[in-house]
């Protein structure tokens, strides 16, 4: 059976005091109210997550980054890489997000080497990936779908493929309040299950968690989880208010 999974992506939000505030209001909540077999995650900016380990106890909870940098160490000022963020006691990294690709110029080859080097450090990669406006209006989104998988992800081995989790967020849908409906984020989930299976085989393809992301909150999370492909959710805005993030986990 595929893990269900809700992971929140805080972006660039929450100063030091208010983070741990948050984080520490959700582990108050999943240790009083276990989340009953989900995984609930919590990717911070790279200064929470020293002070998550000992925060964070509740067990289906855990913690991420939100990016890291593909090599090992060295002249790279300003940057982090895998190895510091799993000294943190952190279990997991998002890769390829659409803001990342888009504002900072990430491309297929630069994530697959990001993911590589998270993988060789132990870390799970919640890899993104999606089609713009134009892309889907020009009935181009699988096309993209397609590349992104293939070229930034398809190039791990088996072994490698098992610990990634892979979120779908159509870039029209994350932070603009219009959701993916129901039937296109299950048109898509389908699509990816059967590109996997098509590179890693049936079995692995059924076992991979697919997250949907984009605008999805506490009112539309039911229908969107509903889906048999849709496996949970990468929450953005939405991850930052913690009754609606619980709630969107209760959905699931
Ligand atoms: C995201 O940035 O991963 C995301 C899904 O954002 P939002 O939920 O705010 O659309």
């Amino acid at each position: 059976m595929r893990k269900k999974i809700v992971a929140g992506n805080w972006k660039m939000n929450m100063d030091l005091n208010e983070g741990l505030a948050l984080a520490e209001a959700i582990n108050s909540h999943y240790a009083v109210n276990p989340p009953d077999g989900k995984e609930v995650i919590i990717c911070t900016p790279f200064i929470h997550l020293g002070m998550l380990s000992k925060l964070i106890t509740a067990s289906g909870v855990s913690f991420g980054a939100q990016n890291c940098n593909d090599h090992r160490s060295g002249a790279y000022t300003g940057e982090i890489s895998a190895a510091m963020i799993k000294s943190t006691g952190a279990g997991s990294v998002i890769l390829g997000h659409s803001e990342r690709r888009t504002l900072y110029g990430e491309t297929d080859e630069l994530l697959a080497a990001k993911t590589a080097e998270a993988l060789r450090n132990g870390l799970r990669v919640i890899f993104c990936c999606g089609e713009v406006l134009a892309e889907r209006e020009g009935n181009n989104h699988f096309g993209v779908v397609r590349r992104q998988l293939e070229k930034g992800l398809f190039t791990l081995t088996t072994e490698d493929f098992v610990k990634c989790i892979i979120a779908y967020e159509p870039v029209w849908a994350i932070g603009t309040g219009v959701t993916a409906s129901p039937a296109q984020a299950q048109e898509m989930h389908a699509f990816i299950r059967q590109l996997i299976e098509g590179r890693y085989g049936g079995e692995v393809a059924a076992e991979t968690t697919i997250l949907y992301g984009g605008s999805c909150k506490a009112s539309n999370a039911a229908e969107l989880f509903a889906n048999p492909d849709v496996d949970g959710g990468l929450i953005g805005g939405a991850s930052l208010i913690k009754e609606e993030f619980c709630n969107i986990v209760s959905a699931l």
